[in-house]
């Protein structure tokens, strides 16, 4: 008995070691921008059907709020804005006063504003290679580095979405020791679609289907490759998108009087820093609003994970779902930004490949799992982030 105990024991460990010398596979994570959960339910999206038949589909939430660098820091980091520090895609910078945002260069090429640990770097520290292409913060020598292969978004000409697949699968192309086992790839529609004509337009039918074939080529390619059976592909997205109207609008400025303000930036959700004497003035004053809500920072619900960042005003106010604060000039049909717990802003998650079951249908989980996720299938150590291994670990193979 006691050599029988000592042999299963031996054996046990023979297959840990095994476990643990098994080559990782290689990782492909897509992000379509604005890619709501439901499209694949409302359009016709026969590839990503085909990977949800051979692999896992589930609805991923996003962090709030539900906007494009907070979120996909997020994915990268395993960290909600408020610890990673793009608490929105504006903001304003209470140290050096002056207000960051994404669309300015000098502020978003900053490394000092993103904080936590993206995957690529946690992955190069430990020997692992990362192509990347066009993920927000890549582009950005965050902790000083860069991912192993890497496009800078505001290069001209951008890549067309198709030269962006040709890459990646130039990528996966490369001499075993300098291919890299994650790449993570960005298209920034159907995002733009989704705000001009809305989420249940013509156009955004037509452009999803676009994406879909997209996928379509990329699997094509990926089967032709010598690693074709070593390839993971993940396919999600940042936020989901909702209708908006212009009869849905609350026009702050009619209650507010900005004398009692320091500053006021962004919308869904907007900060406030008030002049300390002005807080309850601007919170009573916004209080009876319709359609809105206001909090003191420290009052802000748990669920939304908002309020210990310093670049966070000290009101907050966030618009209900498909109402804003302003329509001015921009004429659009479709928004995010609003509550992660909101279906519409909630988004696509298909993943395939060596690493996960087949036909699996996951419960909902957050964005902050990514992380945990992507570290286990590369076979590195995570950093400690808001994410857990726990919530995803049944979409893989025991
Ligand atoms: P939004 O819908 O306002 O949350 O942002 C979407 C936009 O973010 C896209 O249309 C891109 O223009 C922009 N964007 C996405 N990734 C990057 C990046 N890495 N650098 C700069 N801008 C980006
Ligand atoms: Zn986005
Ligand atoms: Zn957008």
């Amino acid at each position: 008995m006691k050599r029988l105990i000592t042999l299963l024991f031996l054996v046990n460990i023979i297959f840990y070691l095994q476990a643990k010398q098994k080559e990782p596979n290689y990782t492909i994570i897509i992000s379509l921008d604005g890619f709501r959960w439901d499209y694949p339910e409302m359009y016709s999206t026969p590839n990503l059907d085909k990977i949800a038949a051979h692999g896992v589909k589930a609805i991923m939430l996003p962090s709030f709020p539900a906007s494009t660098f907070p979120n996909h820091y997020t994915l990268a980091t395993g960290l909600v804005p408020d610890h990673h520090g793009i608490i929105n895609n504006t903001f304003w910078d209470v140290k050096a006063k002056k207000q960051y945002s994404m669309g300015d260069s000098a502020t978003r090429n900053n490394s000092d504003y993103y904080l936590g640990e993206p995957i690529w770097v946690t992955a190069q520290k430990q020997g692992v290679k990362t192509g990347n292409v066009y993920w927000v913060g890549s582009d950005i020598a965050i902790k000083g580095t860069y991912p192993t292969y890497h496009k800078f978004f505001s290069e001209k000409p951008r890549l067309s979405f198709e030269q962006r697949i040709d890459t990646v699968i130039s990528w996966l192309q490369k001499p075993k020791v300098e291919c890299p086992q994650l790449i993570m790839l960005y298209f920034e529609e159907p995002d733009g679609v989704g705000h001009h004509f809305g989420p249940k337009s013509k156009e955004i039918k037509n452009e999803v289907q676009y994406l879909d074939s997209l996928i379509g080529v990329l699997l094509t390619k990926i089967k032709s490759l010598p690693i074709a059976q070593k390839v993971n592909l993940i396919i999600t997205s940042d936020h989901g998108m909702t209708e908006i109207s212009k009869n849905r609008v609350v026009d702050m400025n009619l209650y507010l009087n900005p004398e009692w303000c320091e500053m006021i930036d962004g919308t869904t959700p907007t900060s406030i820093f008030t002049k300390p004497e002005c807080r309850d003035s601007v919170y009573n004053a916004l209080k009876k609003v319709a359609h809105i809500f206001v909090w003191k920072k420290e009052e802000i619900p748990t669920e939304l994970n908002y309020g210990s960042s310093d670049r966070i005003g000290d009101i907050v106010v966030a618009p209900e779902l498909g109402w804003q604060f302003t329509d001015k000039g921009r004429n659009l049909k479709g928004a995010h930004g609003y509550f992660p717990q909101s279906k519409d802003m909630q988004v696509v998650f298909r993943a395939c490949g060596p690493d996960f079951r087949k036909g699996y249908r996951s419960n909902s989980f957050s964005n902050v799992d990514i992380y945990p996720l992507l570290s286990h299938l590369l076979g590195i150590i995570p950093e400690n982030t808001d994410g857990q291994f726990q919530r995803v670990e049944k979409m893989l193979v025991p």
